[in-house]
């Protein structure tokens, strides 16, 4: 395939920073990426407050798949980043339950961990309310099917719904893959009755992370890389997908050959397309299901008084799903490591699942104390507050997501749009910062060498016309629950980074 001309990434989140990136590599320089925000990053961006505590949008650790994506931190961050150990709890009946949950049923009340005993006897011997995993039509069904009745009424249920604002139901249960830690009623049975602890971290559950600016440090580092070929703080308001022009909020407009689009899809197929659009593609993409975000960070000085790096919620005396002790990730996410630490706390938001956002931070306050994060006395020690709040936070994976997507790709395709990302191809399953950046490199292989993509599922067969045609169907590597398997690995002549210890590394 002859290499395109003009490319336009509309996004400069991690999808369109790794294809800008890949661009570059190849010596292709006729491209322009493009954001409405001011910064760089998307969702992965960071921010300083005020007081000198810094803060993802959400707890972000980076569990890289892809030894390009590891290249390329190495080459942007050379030593300065800190390693961790990730060490995960499960707050529940007033206890701390090391992660995963339903490994570590022991630690549970007595009458509890019973209940989560006997349904997960009864679920894996068939005589659940649904027979098997396979047998299952949602992700209700199949934590019904796998975990029994004790661990959905305590945890999967409860735990889901805080996360993605949507009933089980309404998911599939084919994004579960490596998202999800499934066990076998013998290792359940082994580990209560031998009194085993089943944690599942340790030295190979590492992460790095910047040592300064937090995770966004990383994505705005692309910038001296990519120069004046970002634009920031314009918005894509208009796709003419017959003419290939987009237009911006500023009132220019520009050609393209190819168009990467990490805008939301439905908002991208509903709002920006000009052009006919077949009624078919605009009500699969009417029917993708998201959630929105409250994340909320509170700085407190005082010295940290815990190892942990996040913690799951899913009972109601909070509203957050998920705490992370940021100031554990590295000592430069506070002004002082040793006077102050910081709580970093994700609620999520949807029709079903309402939340104010005017009383999120004093909600959030309550919940540390209900959680027994912190103190009521504590509170007075409270020397910062962040609220950052998006609109989409969480693609969610419902029943109809496949088939819509394998409606509304293939098409845009058609019309030289390649949406990609995490809102842009909306799986889930593939939805990560290392997952998304390669979405961005893999589709500029394949504009560029011929490569396919692996990552989204989707593979292109040359047509007889000569134009790529995209058949969606469900990935067989990377982030789809198959294990994924090892590519050959190229090495680029580097310093070695050194890695810099985290101050307080969680005991493994
Ligand atoms: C709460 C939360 C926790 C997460 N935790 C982790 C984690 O632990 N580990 C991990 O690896 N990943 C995590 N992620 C995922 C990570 O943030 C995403 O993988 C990544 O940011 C997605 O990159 P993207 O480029 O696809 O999309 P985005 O980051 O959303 O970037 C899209 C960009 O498009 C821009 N845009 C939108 N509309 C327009 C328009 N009309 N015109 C111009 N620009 C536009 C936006 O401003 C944005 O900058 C988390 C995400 C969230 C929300």
């Amino acid at each position: 395939m002859s290499a395109p001309e003009n490319i336009v990434i509309l996004g400069a989140g991690p999808t369109g920073l790794g294809a800008a990136y890949r661009l570059t590599e190849l010596g292709h320089t006729n491209f322009r990426v493009i954001d409405r925000n001011p910064y760089i990053g998307g969702l992965a961006a960071s921010f300083r407050d005020p007081q000198g505590f810094t803060w993802d949008i959400g707890g972000h650790v980076m569990f890289s798949h892809y030894d390009y994506y590891d290249r390329v931190f190495d080459r942007l961050m050379g030593d300065e980043y800190t390693l961790n150990n990730r060490e995960s709890w499960v707050r529940i009946c007033g206890r701390w339950i090391p992660y995963p949950f339903q490994n570590n049923i022991r630690y549970l009340p007595r009458q509890e961990a019973y209940e989560c005993l006997s349904g997960l006897v009864k679920a894996q011997s068939g005589l659940g309310r649904t027979p098997s995993p396979a047998a299952a039509t949602n992700f209700a069904e199949f934590n019904d099917a796998v975990f029994g009745d004790g661990i959905c009424r305590l945890f999967m249920r409860p735990y889901n719904f805080k996360v993605w604002a949507h009933p089980p139901e309404m998911m599939s249960k084919t994004w579960v893959g490596e998202r999800v830690a499934v066990i076998d009623v013998d290792r359940a049975l082994r580990n209560v009755i031998l009194e085993q602890d089943d944690f599942g971290w340790g030295p190979n559950n590492r992460f790095k992370f910047p040592l300064r600016g937090g995770t966004g440090e990383f994505y705005r580092r692309f910038g001296p890389v990519l120069g004046d070929r970002v634009t920031l703080g314009r918005t894509a308001i208009a796709i003419d997908h017959e003419a290939r022009v987009v237009a911006l909020d500023d009132g220019s407009e520009g050609r393209y050959d190819h168009l990467l689009s990490a805008i939301p899809l439905d908002i991208l197929v509903r709002d920006v397309l000009r052009g006919p659009v077949p009624s078919h593609v605009r009500g699969a993409a009417a029917s993708l299901v998201h959630s929105g975000g409250h994340m909320v960070g509170i700085g407190i000085r005082r010295p940290c008084p815990s190892t942990r790096c996040w913690m799951y919620f899913p009972e109601d005396n909070c509203p957050f799903y998920r705490v992370t002790y940021l100031s554990n990730y590295s000592p430069h996410m506070t002004p002082d490591r040793d006077r102050y630490y910081s709580l970093l706390c994700e609620t999520s938001t949807s029709g079903l699942k309402p939340v104010d956002g005017s009383r999120i931070v004093e909600d959030t306050v309550r919940g540390l104390i209900a959680s027994g994060l912190i103190t009521r006395e504590e509170t007075a020690d409270i020397v910062s507050v962040w609220h950052h709040s998006v609109d989409y936070s969480y693609p969610v994976p419902s029943v109809g997501r496949d088939a819509a997507l394998s409606e509304i790709i293939p098409w845009l395709e058609s019309r030289g749009i390649h949406s990609r990302g995490r809102f842009g191809m909306w799986k889930y399953e593939v939805a990560n910062t290392d997952h998304t950046l390669m979405q961005g490199v893999e589709l500029v292989n394949r504009l560029l060498l011929g490569e396919p993509e692996t990552t989204i599922g989707v593979t292109y067969e040359i047509a007889v016309d000569g134009r790529g045609e995209a058949v969606h169907h469900r990935a067989p590597v990377a982030g789809s629950g198959e294990k994924r398997p090892r590519p050959e690995v190229v090495v680029i002549p580097q310093a070695a980074p050194t890695p810099v210890s985290s101050p307080r590394t969680p005991h493994a």
